[in-house]
C-alpha cells in the first residue's frame, strides 16, 4: 500500500509543534510527511516586536528549521505557497506542486488594515523578520538623518505606532527603552523624540485586567509615550497620519507609522475559497475545516469559539502550539481508521506582556496578578517552555532567554 503524503504548510507555532509531534507519532514506513515553509528558518513572532525596536537582534528570534527537525524523517520543502486546491487534493507552490493525502494549513497571520487608506502603501507593519527588521533600520536611519539638515524635521523624530493592543504595547515598551541609546548614538536630544500610540477604543489593551493596564500606561508615559486614546486612524500618507476623535480631525506628522491595530488570516486561505471569517476558517472542534475531512487548519489561519462565552478565542501562540499537538494525534488517528477524533480546548495558562527587557503585567492560573520583575520572569518562563516543547534543553541553552534577573 502506498504511503500517505502528509503536507503541512508553514513553519509557524503551529506547523512546527504538527510536525514534530507527527515526527514522533509516525514511523518512516507509516507516512511521508512534507513541511512547506518559505524560509529554512522558524521564527518567534512573539518576539518580532523587540526586532522591530532594536532591542534584539533578529537571529536570537530565528531558528533554522534543520537544527529542530530530522530531516531523515520529515521532507523540508524550501518554497511560498500559493494556493490550495481541496478539491484536487493539491497546494501550489511558487516552484512546483505537491498532492497530498492529508492537509495542515498553517501560513499565519498578516496585518488587517480595514480597508483604511494608504496603511499598504506607507506604514510599517510587524509580521516577520524582514518586516520587523526594515522598522528597525528605517527608524534608526531616521535618527542618523536628523542632524544633516539644516532645517528642523521633527516628523524625523516622531514614532505613531497605531493600536494599544497587546502588539501596539509591546512594541512602544521596547521603542521606550531603545529611544535613549539611539539618542545617544546620534546625537539627538531626547526631549525632540515622540513616541505616540493611538488607539480607538477608550483604553489601552481591552478586556485586560484595568488595574494592569493603568500599571502599563503609567510605566510607559513616565518614560515618555504619548498615548491618544478614543483617536481612530482614518487615514495615512507619506507626512503621516489623519486621526478622528470627537468629531475632530488632526494630522499628526511623522517619518516612521507602525500599524499594529488587528490581524487576520493569512489571505491564500480565503483565495483558496476555503468558508473563512475575517480571513480565518471556523474549524471544527477537531481542527478540520466545516467541508474537508483531510484538511486541517492550526494557528492564527483557524479561528473556534469559546462555548461558554460565544466568543472566538484570541489567535495566539499558546494556542496554535497547542493544537499542533492535537492535529498530529487525529492524523494518526485518521490513519489507523478512527471514526472518532481528538476535540480540542484550548488548555489556557494565562496571559502575559512584556514592557521591555525587566518589567510586564500578566495574568496567570485564571487570576494571579503578575506586574514587573516577576512578571518579566513569567514571560520568560513562559518563551523557555516553548523551546523546550519544540527542540529541548539544546535548544532552550541556543535560544532561551537565560538572562532572567538582569
Ligand atoms: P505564524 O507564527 O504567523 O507563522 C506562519 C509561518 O508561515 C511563518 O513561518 C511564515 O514564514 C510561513 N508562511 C506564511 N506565508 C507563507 C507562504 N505563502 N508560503 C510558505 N510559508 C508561508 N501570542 C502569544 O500567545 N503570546 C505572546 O506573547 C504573543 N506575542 C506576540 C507579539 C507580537 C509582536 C505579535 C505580532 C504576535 C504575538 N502573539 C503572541 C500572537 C502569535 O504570535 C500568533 O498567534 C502566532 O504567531 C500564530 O502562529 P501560527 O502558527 O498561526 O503562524
Ligand atoms: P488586537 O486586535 O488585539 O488589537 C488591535 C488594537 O488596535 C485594538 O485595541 C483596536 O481598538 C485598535 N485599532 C483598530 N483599528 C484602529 C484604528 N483605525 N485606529 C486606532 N486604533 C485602532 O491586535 P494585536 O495587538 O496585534 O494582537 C493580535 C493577537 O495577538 C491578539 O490575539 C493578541 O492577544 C495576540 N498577542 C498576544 C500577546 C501576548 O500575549 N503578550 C502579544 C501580542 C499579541
Amino acid at each position: 500500500m502506498q504511503k500517505p503524503n502528509i503536507v503541512v504548510l508553514g513553519a509557524g507555532y503551529g506547523g512546527m509543534m504538527t510536525t514534530v509531534n507527527l515526527q514522533k507519532k509516525l514511523n518512516t514506513h507509516d507516512a511521508n510527511i512534507t513541511l512547506v515553509n518559505k524560509h529554512d528558518y522558524h521564527y518567534q513572532t512573539t518576539w518580532l516586536h523587540e526586532n522591530a525596536a532594536g532591542t534584539l537582534h533578529h537571529d536570537r528570534t530565528r531558528i533554522q528549521i534543520k537544527d529542530v527537525l530530522d530531516f531523515s524523517r520529515v521532507n523540508f520543502v524550501q518554497d511560498s505557497v500559493v494556493s490550495i486546491d481541496p478539491k484536487q487534493k493539491k497546494v501550489k507552490l511558487e516552484d512546483g506542486e505537491l498532492d497530498y493525502d492529508y492537509l495542515v494549513v498553517g501560513l499565519g497571520f498578516e496585518s488587517a488594515t480595514f480597508g483604511i487608506k494608504g496603511l499598504e502603501e506607507h506604514a510599517f507593519m510587524i509580521n516577520n523578520i524582514n518586516s520587523a527588521r526594515l522598522i528597525r533600520d528605517h527608524i534608526e536611519y531616521n535618527f542618523a538623518q536628523y542632524n544633516n539638515y539644516k532645517e528642523d524635521r521633527p516628523e524625523l523624530l516622531t514614532i505613531i505606532v497605531g493600536g494599544a493592543g497587546f502588539t501596539g504595547i509591546e512594541f512602544v515598551a521596547e521603542l521606550a527603552n531603545r529611544v535613549p541609546e539611539l539618542c545617544q548614538e546620534y546625537d539627538v536630544d531626547p526631549s525632540k523624540v515622540r513616541v505616540i500610540n493611538v488607539e480607538a477604543g477608550p483604553t489601552a489593551l481591552a478586556g485586560f485586567d484595568p488595574e494592569l493596564v493603568e500599571y502599563a500606561m503609567n510605566r510607559l508615559e513616565e518614560k515618555g509615550v504619548e498615548f491618544r486614546l478614543g483617536t481612530m486612524i482614518k487615514e495615512c500618507s507619506p507626512e503621516g497620519i489623519l486621526v478622528e476623535k470627537d468629531d475632530e480631525q488632526e494630522t499628526i506628522k511623522s517619518n516612521n507609522v507602525i500599524w499594529a491595530a488587528g490581524v487576520r488570516g493569512n489571505s491564500i486561505v480565503e483565495e483558496s475559497g476555503f468558508e473563512v471569517n475575517r480571513g480565518r476558517v471556523p474549524v471544527r472542534d477537531d481542527l478540520r475545516t466545516p467541508d474537508y475531512d483531510d484538511v486541517f487548519v492550526v494557528g492564527d489561519c483557524a479561528v473556534l469559539f469559546n462555548k461558554e462565552t460565544e466568543r472566538p478565542y484570541p489567535p495566539t501562540a499558546q494556542i496554535a502550539t497547542q493544537m499542533g499537538s492535537t492535529v498530529a494525534t487525529n492524523i494518526k488517528l485518521l490513519m489507523n481508521g478512527a471514526k472518532e477524533l481528538e476535540s480540542f480546548t484550548p488548555d489556557l495558562k494565562g496571559t502575559v506582556a512584556s514592557l521591555g527587557h525587566t518589567d510586564a503585567i500578566g495574568v496567570v492560573f485564571d487570576d494571579k496578578k503578575l506586574f514587573g520583575r516577576s512578571a518579566s520572569i513569567m514571560k520568560k518562563v513562559i518563551d523557555n517552555r516553548y523551546l523546550m516543547q519544540l527542540g529541548g534543553p539544546a535548544l532552550v541553552l541556543k535560544k532561551g532567554k537565560l538572562d532572567m534577573y538582569h
